[in-house]
Parts: C-alpha cells; structure tokens; sequence
C-alpha cells in the first residue's frame, strides 16, 4: 500500500456501489430460463389457504453474465482476512488455515445427520473426545464441555455451573465481580445469569487493582470473571495472589478465554487458580471470525465441577467405544444436539495439525507481531500503558484530537483509503480515543510494516492536513454513514424506485 494514498484516486468509482440486481436488465431482455416443471403442479393457493400472491413476483430480467458481474462485484466489495490485514483488537481475525476447511466438509463429517444412532456416530464422538481432551490440556482444565455456541454463551454455561455448584451447598450468592477493563459481554452474562455485577476499577498500571478486588470479597460474591491477559493485552502479574483471594471467600474464579493467542502452550489458566474458562474456538481455533458464525464457545472447568457439566457429554466407554453421558448434577443442555460440529471438526484439525509445538509458536509470534507493531507506533501515537504486551496494545488518539482536532474514528476511516481495516475503536472504555490493535500470528512482515506504515502517515497527515483525515475515506462505495440513523431507521427491504 502506498504512503502516499490519493486524495479521491483515479477509478475509484469503478468499485463504487452497484445498483441492485432487480434494477440491472430491462424486461424484454427475459430471464435465464427456468427448467420446465416435471411433476404435477398443485394449485398452492388453496394450500396456503388464500394467502398466494395476487401479481407474479418482479423477479430481475438479467443474462447469465450480468448475473456473473454482479456478485462477482459484491464479492470484490468485501473485506476480509484473504484480502489485506484485520487488526481488529480481541478479535483475533488471523488466517485460518485452508486444511480445517477441507476436514470439516468431509463427507463424513458434513453429512451426518443429528439424530443418526450413537453407534454410526463413532468417529465423530472420538473427534469430540479428543477435543476435549485437548483443550483440556491446553487450559488446564480438564473437564470440558463443546456445546456453548459463542465465547458469551460459554460465559453464561461456566456461571450457571457455579451457581448450581453454590446451590448444592446450600449457598446462594448473589454477586459477581468484574474488572471495568472486562468485555460486555462479561456484564451481560452475569445479569442472564441472574447475578448482579460488581464492577472494580482497573489500577494505574492497567491491571486489577487487587486492593479494591479483595475490598469486594465477601460471602455473597459467587465468582470473578477476569480476562487474562486482560483487554488492555496485559498479563496479570498477581494472578496467583488474585485467584487465591477470590477461592478463600468461597467463591469461583473465571477466566474469559476468548482470547487464547496469547498464551497458547506458554501459560495454563487451570495453574492460575481459574475454576473455569471458556475459549472462542472462532478466534483461535481455525473457525473463520466475523459474518455471525457459527462459533463455538467450550467451556473448561476444574475437576471438582466435572458433575455440573452440561449434557449429553461425549466420553470414551471401558470397552473402547463411544457414548454419552448426563453427569449427576448437570446444569442441563445448553445447545441442541452437541454444539456446532463443524467447529469442531476445525479446531481438531488445527490442533492436530499445529501440534503442541507449533501451538507454543502461534503465542510467541502472535506477541512478538503485537510488540514489534506498538514500538513502531508509539512515538506517532500515545500509548497510555508502556509495558511489554501480550497479542494486542491499545494506543490512545487523545493527542491528535487535542492538537489537530483528528479523533480516532477518523484516523480508523483514513485507513479505509489506506487498504486496512481498522483496528477496534473507543475500546477498552477506560482509555481515552482507543485504538485497540491485534496483529495476529499470521500477518508477515511486510504486512505489519505497511500497517504500520500506513498509522504514522495518517499521523503525518494530522498534523499538516487535517481536514483531508477528517472527511476520509474516499476510496470506498460507501463514505460516512450514519451510524445513528442507520440504527434508529433500518432499511432492510429493497423498494422499486
Ligand atoms: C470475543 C470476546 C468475547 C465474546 O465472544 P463471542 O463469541 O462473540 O460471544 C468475550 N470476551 C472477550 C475478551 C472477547 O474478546
């Protein structure tokens, strides 16, 4: 990408927004023909008890090639991992290997059906086994459930767990602790959950302020929920200290896993002191993130809470076969069936094909590409926490709004016209004008180069020309949108002009 973006560059246009296929071709142009009907027709208007359409749907009267250019245009319009760098923070939008698509569309594994009987059902039970054990071991937690859906639905399964292990022991706890750095959806699942959340400030250097933790720690806090390392990309460095507070008022430690990048074979929540973690295997395990999923979120627990595991639970018979089993006390099912397979069938194959080693690799590089990037940027841009990260920074605007009167949505829409998408913006709420960056273990070099690149010119560009970031982008179909109104007054449905 070049320093030096045009201002409105030449053929821009060219990839401007297309008009909408019903309103390409004119009628007498026709239709690519539909096949003849070779069954009975029935007449479906008394199937649909009257309520069949009155006019014939106004379906487009396109060729096969317009057809061909228009989604083939829609599919340039997109941006994804495949087409240039996603730094966006706590989402880890790394390259997915092409290997776990291949498996998990095996004709095996694709075309089984939810209810086939356990029996045929074999390889794809072992599959789960495994998995579990793997994740097991990766976090330190043993005993592992697949079903949750999404990193929040795994939040939400670990603390009902927790509230069902309190209620066995005729202890009912109404509270549950956590950080203002957290995720909202950490919030979100305890108010589910029926708990109520006690928020805690994060201290000067970023991390828990443990004095303020243990000054909430009473008998009535069911659990923490802490993300480690937390959403500034720090690790905390009194965890152990943490954890054994949180366990000596009886309560839970949780640990929000999405982001395992991290960590991957360095660290293990289960030797923190967690009880639990869920981790987003659509972040780290292969699943593509991003386009609403499916995903998955395991959960993984400690020995002690292997009976409130939901059910059925996928596990390896004395006599070597497969089956499932409803542990004693099970929270119950969280998702149908068991989970979303095809997640898994990717992460299995990522882990298998990674191998522990490599896994230990994707952390290091993961950190080294978040370090080599903060180092490059924070001259140009502030850095509120100076400290070495761990697999994403976050950088503070606050100076370019002050002196130029460039906020940090501007600088993320300059780097439209730049060919990135923007890091994660106004998140984490306590830094002011953030940008969150996650490189990810898989951008190269170059790539993080011209990222970085492209973030000092639009610093540059700040100081001596503002009012260019300040209308940015220019090279997209769409500029600015309202954000508001396209919140407020939503236009789903296409209309005939
Ligand atoms: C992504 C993320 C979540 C939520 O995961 P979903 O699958 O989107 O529900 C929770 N916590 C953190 C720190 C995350 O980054």
């Amino acid at each position: 990408m070049s320093k030096n973006v045009e201002h409105t560059p030449p053929g821009a246009l060219a990839r401007g927004p297309r008009i909408p296929i019903f309103e390409i071709g004119a009628p007498e142009s026709g239709c690519v023909g539909v096949a003849e009907i070779d069954v009975p027709g029935i007449d479906i208007g008394v199937a649909l008890g009257g309520m069949s359409r009155l006019e014939p749907p106004c379906l487009p009267h396109v060729t096969e090639i317009e057809i061909m250019r228009h989604y083939a245009h829609l599919a340039e319009m997109n941006f994804g991992v495949d087409t240039a760098s996603y730094p966006l923070g706590s989402c880890t939008m790394k390259y997915n290997p092409r290997i776990a698509e291949d498996a998990c569309r095996l004709e095996g594994f694709a075309g089984m059906h939810p209810y086939q009987p356990l029996e045929t059902a074999q390889g794809a039970l072992a599959l789960m086994v495994d998995l579990q054990a793997a994740l097991g071991e990766i976090s330190g937690l043993p005993a592992v459930t697949l079903q949750p859906a999404a990193g929040a639905h795994g939040e939400l399964t670990a603390l009902m767990m927790f509230r069902a292990a309190h209620v066995a022991r005729g202890d009912a706890r109404r509270k549950v602790v956590i950080p203002d750095a957290a995720n909202g959806t950490n919030p979100a699942s305890v108010s589910m959950c029926g708990y109520e959340a006690v928020t805690i400030p994060s201290g000067e250097d970023g991390l828990v302020d443990v004095e303020a933790l243990k000054a909430v720690l009473d008998t009535d806090v069911a659990a923490l929920m802490l993300t480690n390392p937390n959403t500034l990309g720090l690790f905390e460095k009194r965890i152990l200290e943490i954890t054994e507070a949180v366990h000596a008022v009886g309560a839970y430690a949780y640990c929000d896993g999405a982001n395992m990048n991290a960590i991957l074979g360095v660290a293990r929540p289960g030797d923190m002191g967690f009880d639990a973690l869920h981790i987003n295997l659509h972040k780290t395990f292969a699943t593509p993130h991003g386009g609403g999923g499916p995903g998955a979120g395991p959960v993984c627990v400690i020995e002690g809470l292997t009976d409130f595991l939901p059910g059925p639970l996928p596990v390896r018979m004395d006599d070597g076969t497969y089956g499932v089993l409803r542990p004693g006390h099970s929270i119950g099912r969280v998702r149908s069936f068991f989970g979303n397979f095809g997640v898994m069938v990717r992460a299995y194959a990522y882990v298998r094909a990674v191998g522990g080693e490599g896994l230990r690799e994707v952390a290091e590089q993961a950190v080294l590409s978040a370090n080599y990037l903060k180092e490059l940027l924070k001259g140009a841009y502030e850095l509120p926490y100076d400290r070495t990260c761990m697999h994403e920074f976050v950088l503070s605007g606050a100076k370019l709004k002050r002196d130029y009167g460039v906020r940090t949505l501007d600088v993320a829409k300059r780097l439209l016209d730049h060919g990135f998408h923007p890091p994660t913006v106004y998140f984490p709420l306590i830094v002011e004008e953030a940008l969150m960056i996650e490189p990810t273990e898989t951008e190269p070099l170059d790539a993080l180069d011209a990222f970085a690149n492209a973030m000092l010119a639009i610093a540059e560009e700040a100081a001596t020309d503002a009012a260019v970031v300040n209308s940015a982008p220019y090279t997209t179909p769409v500029r600015r949108v309202d954000e508001v109104r396209a919140a407020r007054e939503p236009e789903l449905r296409w209309q005939a002009r």
